[in-house]
């Protein structure tokens, strides 16, 4: 019969992992805190560490019984070796405390075959009463079942727990916003104008303090703007792996129209696969024309519904505050699709917006919570640097306890500052915390010897052939726009079986940070016709590592593109 190395780890009072440790010390490996243990070695292992047997009697003795009936006396296996890396049975998840019917549901008995058990340890409980871990604990094992403590969850490579949600526990969550669009069509006055409809603010006092994000309320719904406008703070965001943007508000002046970085928006917007919703803004301005900005958004992928598509479209003056109400409306309505949720009993996890050190306030960084509730006191750990919540303060400047999913908040406590796109998540100790920021720098340090593994021409044909390939991003600039078109054409051609060629930007002028960021964030090549990059720009590329190539001819682009797929590209000296 056999011990879970958990089990004996509670008996010898101490955790699984120094459990796991000693074994290893005594050269007995086990997988992970559910292995199993012959009873002679844990038996071994008790009279090593002395345990205080009056405290472990009454159990001992129960699993006592469950050996008697379960599996029959498999003597086999040597006392001082074990290794057993699949679980014979799928353990039942306990927590600290749980109600009576509720277990009994969890393992399959009635309730009153349970509170019968209950009435032999000496516990009085009814139907709807909570019990203690270890009395269920018990009674499971003497219906012959393994159990396992909730606590004791799978953990990432830093140790935080990554639990799945179950659908009952979440809950619809706000939408996080950000606005983009070419330079003066209005994204900071759309910003403005929108934190001034706030009813909210207004009433508070409406000074409002820059954290990086603000939210509005709309029908007693909460929205979140991220203050900083622009595909650029979105796309680097993006490139560190952070995701939070759920709608992008694509302006557009209606006097002005689709302009370059207008389509840049929209390349970034769509590789990262969050709506749009338009904002066609200036309408008071009296050229302008509406008409002409919605055939050019359908000539640039933005089918708005007038047209037959899906994108909405909502006329407004930045200037005048018009139409702001409707956009709002229309936010509210496309995040309602969307199905937005998050389980706000647990621990908060979410990502760094903004991060400065403030002379006399030492570390601030502004964070969206994106699930979980964060709060104050709470040891935490964001990207390389860990801390523990000293203070919040939300957009309005009011100091605040605790943030649910999707509020930003700027904390301090924070050993250090972290980078904005920096993960971070609460924890349940600050020892925990200082463990797991070790492990990431020596994984910062490895990963930084070790090059990224990003796409390139050179080595195209090797992640074909292992499947890791399956569609080839480009990212294509040139001096005139119709090089450009003549390029996405023949590249698209390319495409076979096995890999698919995608131009998922195209735009006139000299290749830009942007252009970087947006191949870095999507794992593009960037090919440049007739224009040449800054130094700037190339080294970025290169600390990227993204790869960026110029041609004076369209052939030889294609050519290249071509034999990179089939394996057979010359390698660049
Ligand atoms: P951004 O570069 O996209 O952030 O654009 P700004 O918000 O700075 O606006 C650029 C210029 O357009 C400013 O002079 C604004 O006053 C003006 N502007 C913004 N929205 C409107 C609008 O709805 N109507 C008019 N007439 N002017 C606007």
């Amino acid at each position: 019969s056999k011990v879970r190395v958990y089990q004996l780890a509670k008996e010898l009072g101490m955790s699984s992992k120094e459990l796991i440790n000693k074994l290893a010390e005594l050269d007995i490996t086990v997988t992970n805190h559910m292995s199993a243990l012959e009873e002679e070695t844990a038996d071994i292992l008790k009279e090593l560490y002395e345990v205080k047997r009056e405290d472990t009697n009454e159990k001992t003795e129960n699993k006592k019984k469950t050996n008697k009936k379960g599996s029959k006396n498999k003597k086999t296996k040597e006392a001082s070796k074990i290794e057993e890396k699949e679980h014979d049975q799928e353990a039942i998840m306990i927590p600290e405390t749980i109600v009576v019917q509720e277990f009994a549901n969890k393992i399959g008995k009635s309730v009153s075959e349970i509170i019968t058990k209950l009435i032999g340890l000496g516990v009085f409980a009814s139907a709807n009463q909570n019990i203690d871990y270890d009395v269920a604990a018990s009674i499971a094992l003497d219906f012959g079942m393994a159990v396992q403590k909730e606590e004791e969850k799978e953990e990432d490579e830093f140790g935080i727990e990554e639990i799945p949600d179950r659908p009952e526990d979440l809950k619809e969550r706000p939408p996080v916003i950000t606005v983009m669009g070419h330079v003066d069509h209005g994204k900071t006055s759309l910003l403005d104008a929108i934190r001034n409809t706030n009813v909210t603010s207004r009433e508070a006092g409406g000074i409002t303090q820059h954290i990086g994000a603000s939210e509005v309320e709309v029908n007693g719904k909460r929205i979140v703007f991220l203050d900083t406008p622009g595909h650029e703070a979105f796309t680097s965001m993006r490139a560190r792996g952070a995701s939070i943007t759920d709608i992008a508000i694509l302006v557009v002046a209606a006097d002005d129209g689709v302009m370059p970085q207008t389509k840049e928006a929209i390349s970034h917007a769509k590789a990262a696969g969050v709506p749009i919703i338009v904002a066609l803004n200036k309408i008071d301005r009296p050229n302008a024309n509406p008409d002409r900005v919605k055939q050019e958004l359908s000539e640039n992928g933005v089918l708005i519904e007038e047209w037959g598509g899906d994108t909405i479209c909502v006329p407004v003056s930045a200037l005048k505050g018009e139409g702001i109400d409707n956009l709002l409306e229309m936010i509210l309505l496309v995040a309602e699709m969307q199905e937005l949720k998050a389980n706000p009993n647990k621990l908060a996890s979410g990502t760094v917006i903004e991060a400065k050190l403030d002379k006399s306030r030492g570390p601030v960084a502004t964070i969206l919570v994106q699930n979980g509730t964060l709060k104050v006191g709470d040891s935490i750990v964001a990207g390389a640097v860990y801390g523990r919540i000293r203070a919040m303060v939300n957009d309005k400047g009011n100091n605040i306890k605790k943030a649910g999913p999707a509020t930003a908040v700027e904390i301090l406590g924070l050993s250090d500052v972290p980078e904005a796109g920096d993960r971070f998540n609460a924890v349940k100790e600050d020892k925990l915390a200082r463990q797991i920021v070790e492990k990431r720098r020596a994984k910062i340090r490895e990963e930084s010897l070790n090059a990224t593994a990003k796409v390139s021409l050179e080595d195209l044909f090797k992640h074909i052939q292992e499947g890791e390939v399956k569609e080839l991003n480009i990212i294509v600039k040139a001096d005139v726009q119709g090089s450009v078109e003549a390029v996405k054409q023949s590249l698209m051609k390319l495409s076979n079986e096995e890999v698919k060629v995608k131009v998922i930007h195209g735009g006139v002028g000299t290749i830009t940070e942007s252009d970087i960021m947006l191949a870095s964030a999507s794992n593009a090549i960037v090919i440049g016709f007739n224009v040449r990059p800054s130094s700037t720009v190339s080294s970025l590329a290169k600390r990227e590592d993204v790869d960026l190539r110029t041609y004076r001819i369209i052939y030889e682009a294609i050519a290249d593109v071509e034999a990179a797929m089939k394996g057979m590209l010359e390698p660049e000296y």
